[in-house]
């Protein structure tokens, strides 16, 4: 046996994945996630005993969220954004502890969860064969303490969700990372764990309320929709998942490009919602289910954006795998995993991570002003990452933008742009409909 997992349905013969899952998660990202999920546990119980210091520790929810959300079912198939994930757990882990000796947490009482630590990719290596789900050895006690895991696993994944809307109950997040210690409580009884799985049903309506809250209150409560389905004529881009903030940015960016948007799968809900109704090119939903996305991703011929747990795994001759983008918590081995904002600045978030050791080259289809390359160049020397280069499809300032990098555009033309105060349109009157592709001040 080379890995466990039984976390969902799809499991193999009913009773676990144990050499490869069903779902296409390799025996080594499996592990790779055991550890992941371990590090959250001891994360979890050292932020509980700094928060009964009076020490609050802001950085643990995001991460708790982002790494949890990263292994649910189909949501995450890239092995190297997980040990990212793990390395940046570790970190905040050693910030953690360093807190907590400062502030007398007796660590020696703590569980090794906690205070665990790796440098190197051989002792993570080591440590999955001591912390995968059969480490607990009586059936009763693994079977309950795994229900409260993936109990808390949906909450990460709704609960992420809403925090991106803006939406954030720290009842919510306390009760996800006492959950996560007691796994850890061995003096926990049967009846114990049966009132904590119980509580874990609670809070997981508590959180698809405030999930529900967060969508409706952003767009509108949803209606009885006629979809439209197959395609039109235009270039298109297909979009799953659940995320209808990554929706919204992405029917914003495209309005007016002439880009149509579909649905697949799991994201065709997002048709019900009144906000969407409004975006002409936001044309239908594409295919069937999401498990058949085999067959039907091969001959929709323009980009897919996963935004959530949806993925299946191309096959090795697959047509379509360099179209595929994820976002947030998805990521698969070999897709390109898109930036995020934050405060309505570019950043890479949720596990992304870069470091000296890493070459870029910057790639941007157009640049009007370069104001958003320029951005992420910033985030990048954050890093300190070496940019190698930036490479533009199409340069509209007509030559007048330059880097401090080395800079080639494929076409340069001139298209002129105006201050507010002398724009032609407005002094003719001309309503203004959509102020550029960021949106920073149009988007709600
Ligand atoms: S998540 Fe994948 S590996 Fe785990 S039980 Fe489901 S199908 Fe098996």
């Amino acid at each position: 046996m080379s890995m466990f997992c039984f976390q969902c349905q799809e499991t193999a013969k009913g009773t676990g994945c144990t050499v490869s899952g069903v779902c296409g998660k390799k025996d080594d990202l499996a592990r790779r996630m055991d550890v992941l999920i371990y590090l959250c546990k001891g994360i979890s119980t050292l932020s509980l005993e700094l928060n009964n210091k009076g020490i609050t520790t802001p950085e643990v929810n995001p991460f708790i969220l982002n790494s949890l959300f990263q292994t649910i079912t189909n949501a995450n198939f890239d092995k190297a954004a997980i040990t990212k994930s793990i390395y940046h757990g570790l970190e905040l882990k050693r910030k953690l502890l360093k807190l907590a000796n400062e502030n007398g947490v007796d660590i020696n009482k703590l569980p090794e969860a906690a205070t665990w630590d790796a440098n190197t990719e051989e002792e993570i290596q080591a440590k999955e064969t001591e912390v995968g789900v059969l480490t607990t050895k009586d059936e009763d006690i693994r079977s309950l303490r795994e229900l409260v895991v993936y109990g808390v696993k949906g909450m990460a994944a709704y609960a992420e969700h809403a925090h991106n809307l803006g939406f954030v109950d720290e009842d919510i997040y306390n009760f996800m990372k006492k959950a996560l210690a007691s796994t850890l409580d061995n003096s926990l009884s049967i009846n114990d764990l049966i009132n904590l799985v119980l509580q874990t049903g609670e809070y997981g309506v508590k959180t698809m309320a405030l999930l529900d809250k967060a969508n409706t209150t952003k767009y509108g409560n949803p209606e009885i929709t006629k979809v439209d389905l197959g395609v039109r004529n235009n270039p298109g881009i297909l979009v799953s998942g659940h995320d209808l903030l990554d929706l919204e940015e992405l029917l914003i960016q495209t309005e007016g490009t002439g880009i149509d948007v579909y649905t697949h799968g799991e994201m065709l809900p997002a048709h019900y919602y009144p906000y969407f109704k409004k975006f002409k090119h936001f044309a239908g939903n594409y295919g069937n289910a999401w498990w058949k996305q085999r067959e039907e991703f091969e001959t929709f011929n323009c980009p897919i954006l996963f935004t959530t747990n949806c993925i299946v795994p191309p096959f090795e001759k697959a047509t379509y795998k360099d179209r595929i983008y994820t976002t947030g918590a998805a990521g698969l081995d070999g897709a390109m995993h898109i930036a995020d904002r934050e405060n309505g600045k570019m950043k890479f978030r949720r596990d992304f991570v870069l470091d000296q050791k890493n070459l870029v080259l910057i790639v941007e289809d157009v640049i009007t002003t370069g104001y958003s390359v320029q951005e992420v160049i910033e985030v990048v020397e954050e890093t300190g990452a070496k940019i190698i280069g930036i490479g533009i499809l199409v340069d509209r300032s007509g030559g007048r933008i330059q880097f401090k990098y080395t800079f080639h555009p494929l076409l340069q033309m001139e298209v002129k742009t105006y201050p507010p105060d002398e724009c032609p349109l407005c002094q003719e009157h001309v309503e203004l409909q959509k102020r550029g592709s960021r949106n920073l001040l149009t988007n709600p």
